[in-house]
């Protein structure tokens, strides 16, 4: 089938504050073939310097608008998804914004070829089956102990097993503050719940820094510390690493490609790498770093914080992998993510969550919350208009 239309769709919150947290708004991608299906995606970055990217003039022959690498191109099977990437690779290399881009178009390329085989995305990927995920809720410190005790609580209560507690002041002050937050975390989930912190890339490459709190981390039996470092920044992972006795380092969602991720692995000793198919290039790159993973004895998990497209879409890459069984689950995303799709991914009776045993990516986007979250958006150059997201749109 031909690739006839890629449109994006723009959607927030009335009001974006400066909280650290990803769905606050959102770029909806939908591909449409010429057999008359479409397939949705969502890109996790800043949507409209996305958009931009898809559409802008060429500054030379190898930094062209994503749109030169995808419109008009046929795709008849997951060989030509890959294609279509190689080809935005190597024509848009000098334009940085191009991975996150194409990262929901590649998606949204998966779910319209599923639709048309009628054949679900991790099966395209070559899994013979999906296997069920643990979620674990992702929240932040609180401000006292007492506070983060409290939220750790309230996830449990909420049905959770596994928790991970991060950023606010973690790191920043001092290792017997942390230690106090860690304790009360613990508490709060009882002693046979899997316990993960993310330090939110704070101590840039000061490994003495981190390492202050390995003793309190491993006493609280955390299974890993995520991003403790800069998302490249190998040299100091690999330091860290080789100081915890039980303590696994974790790290990838700032991986915009797979060589990224595969360096993390190879230099950053990393025990868990976590990915997210809407930043590293869609579900090909992501299903690379999981193939690799499994051969260098390292968990493959995803980053999620958005909605249950993206959601569905970051499990399919490791959804054969059955031991690979924890995953990142959206516990407080905005109600933009949430009314962004008409189903979700709920956990089973035995608290597990699937990628979809469905065509595509199995999740349908909801017209309605386009039309309430939908900002109109028209990129003009030179007097001619480049991009509109159309009146028809949101009608
Ligand atoms: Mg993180």
């Amino acid at each position: 089938m031909r690739i006839d239309a890629v449109d994006f769709f723009y959607l927030s919150m009335p009001e974006v504050t400066l909280e650290a947290d990803g769905s606050q708004d959102a770029l909806l991608v939908r591909v449409a073939g010429d057999n008359g299906v479409v397939g949705w995606g969502e890109c996790e970055a800043s949507p409209l310097t996305s958009i931009a990217a898809f559409v802008t003039p060429r500054s030379h022959g190898v930094c062209r608008p994503v749109a030169d690498s995808v419109l008009g191109e046929t795709i008849d099977g997951p060989e030509d998804i890959t294609r279509i990437t190689a080809q935005v690779q190597r024509n848009s290399m000098d334009l940085l914004q191009a991975a996150h881009t194409f990262s929901g178009v590649e998606m949204a390329l998966w779910d319209l070829l599923g639709r048309t085989r009628e054949q679900p995305a991790w099966s395209l990927l070559g899994y013979a089956s999906s296997h069920g995920k643990q979620p674990y809720a992702s929240m932040l410190f609180g401000e006292t102990p007492e506070e983060t005790r409290v939220n750790v609580l309230s996830a449990v209560e909420r049905g959770f097993r596994a928790v991970k507690v991060g950023w606010e002041g973690f790191g920043a002050g001092h290792a017997a503050s942390d230690a106090d937050h860690l304790a009360a975390a613990r508490e709060g989930l009882g002693d046979d719940g899997v316990l993960l912190v993310d330090a939110g890339q704070i101590w840039i490459e000061d490994v003495a820094a981190a390492s202050e709190r390995i003793e309190s981390l491993e006493q609280n039996h955390v299974t890993w510390l995520e991003e403790p470092f800069l998302a490249d920044s190998y040299k100091a992972y690999a330091q860290l690493a080789a100081r915890g006795r039980t303590l696994r380092l974790a790290g990838g969602e700032g991986a915009h490609n797979a060589r990224m991720a595969l360096n993390l692995i190879d230099y950053g000793r990393i025990g868990y790498v976590q990915i997210d198919c809407g930043r590293i290039g869609g579900l090909g790159p992501a299903k690379q770093v999981a193939d690799y993973a499994v051969g260098a004895g390292v968990v493959y998990v995803n980053h999620t914080f958005t909605s249950h497209l993206a959601l569905s879409a970051s499990l399919q890459p490791f959804a054969g992998l059955e031991n690979h069984r924890i995953c990142e689950y959206p516990a407080e995303p905005k109600q933009l993510a949430i009314d962004m799709t008409v189903n979700a991914l709920r956990p089973d009776q035995n608290g597990l969550v699937f990628a979809p045993d469905a065509p595509g990516l199995g999740i349908e986007v909801s017209t309605a919350a386009i039309a309430t979250y939908g900002v109109p958006v028209r990129i003009e150059v030179g007097g001619a208009e480049v991009f509109s997201s159309g009146p028809s749109v949101f009608a």
